[in-house]
């Protein structure tokens, strides 16, 4: 593979393993030793002299990535980013289901994507919690389940614009008024 064929997502993924690598050595205490890559005379590979402190290492790694999917998708939510485009980043659908509602049923409740469950929606207790960035208020977010805005979100303060124009989508939509 030549340098052109390098995309900028795979190259991210070369420095994420040689990430995972660094730490496997530096913090869970293996070595490394070069090995030849078979067909090449002057390219060499590095593996881990213990695989099991790759493993660690990749662990650590998903747990951290993990929380910053969470982390992220609150301050999107703060800066007035809907569950849908955050379920959209993430690659969602999956299945039939609505791909906010996947998207807050993944990161917030703790339950991976699954095109084959069904029947979950009155086991959800959890809420996402973030200031909003237009009011500046605390809001507890439970999720894009309900149809009006008022019941998804609560607590941005009476004069707040961003949840104003959100009812308003929502009253145009549905042709309702309370
Ligand atoms: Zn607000």
């Amino acid at each position: 593979m030549s340098t052109s064929d390098m995309t900028p997502t795979r190259a991210a993924s070369g420095r994420i393993r040689e990430l995972v690598r660094r730490i496997a050595v530096d913090v869970f205490g293996t070595s490394e030793t070069d090995v030849p890559i078979p067909g090449f005379t002057i390219f060499t590979d590095r593996r881990l002299d213990d695989p099991l402190a790759g493993l660690r290492a990749a662990l650590l790694m998903r747990l951290v990535a993990e929380a910053q999917l969470y982390d992220y998708a609150r301050t999107a939510r703060a800066a007035g980013r809907s569950w849908d485009q955050i379920g959209t980043v993430l690659g969602l659908p999956i299945g039939d289901a609505p791909v906010g509602e996947v998207a807050f049923d993944w990161l917030v409740c703790g339950r991976a994507p699954d095109p084959d469950r069904e029947g979950m929606r009155s086991f959800r207790t959890s809420s996402a919690y973030w200031r909003c960035s237009t009011c500046g208020a605390q809001v507890t977010d439970d999720g894009p389940f309900e149809s009006h805005p008022g019941d998804n979100e609560t607590s941005h303060t009476d004069i707040c614009t961003r949840h104003w124009a959100e009812v308003a989508a929502w009253a145009q939509r549905t042709g309702r008024t309370d």
